[in-house]
């Protein structure tokens, strides 16, 4: 308490007190709340990348929100400065997410490092492909879902590549075709 000539500013000092832990406290939610609002990327919103039709919570965590920050900023922003606008048909997936639309237990849509995508101007899944293998963007790997016409885009985490080889594989019977080692060129 401070003797201000006969004032009394205990009451005073008590409630600049509580204003500033009250500010801190409100700083600290709005903080949280700009980050969990801000955009991907200036075209790639986060309900675009956390798209999902399963009905179920997609929320994604603080690390695999890191990784769409990144996958949006990187790989989506570049292939939409090339192609136009994109559509996510699928990108972050919660472990239920993923399980409900049948992705592998190791899929790289859990930790935010992929997304399923087409143009909507209709370029093919194939040119867009083509377009990324020549690209110097960071790549781990690229599908194409030939049934649907999409691509299945994964960034570079520093795992094992499989960026520039290709090769045919086997999806549940439906053929989709991916870059692995010992693969060539889509053409
Ligand atoms: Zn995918």
């Amino acid at each position: 308490m401070v003797d201000l000539g006969g004032w009394s500013t205990g009451a005073v000092e008590y409630d600049s007190q509580v204003v500033k832990t009250v500010g801190l406290i409100s700083l600290a939610f709005l903080a949280l709340w700009m980050f969990r609002s801000k955009r991907p990327s200036a075209n790639f919103s986060l309900e675009e990348l956390t798209t999902t039709n399963t009905g179920l919570s997609n929320v994604p965590s603080s690390s695999a929100r890191a990784n769409l920050d990144k996958l949006a900023n990187e790989v989506l922003e570049p292939l939409r400065e090339r192609f136009g606008p994109i559509i996510i048909s699928s990108g972050y997936r919660s472990p239920a997410t993923n399980a409900a639309v049948g992705g592998v237990s190791d899929s790289a849509h859990l930790s935010g490092s992929a997304i399923d995508a087409f143009a909507e101007d209709g370029t093919s899944a194939a040119t867009m492909a083509a377009w990324l293998y020549d690209s110097s963007l960071p790549l781990n790997q690229v599908l194409i879902y030939w049934n649907k016409g999409h691509l299945h885009i994964a960034r570079d985490t520093g795992g094992t590549p499989y960026r520039r080889d290709f090769k045919e594989t086997f999806d549940g019977g439906k053929t989709w075709n991916a870059w692995k080692p010992g693969g060539r060129r889509i053409t």
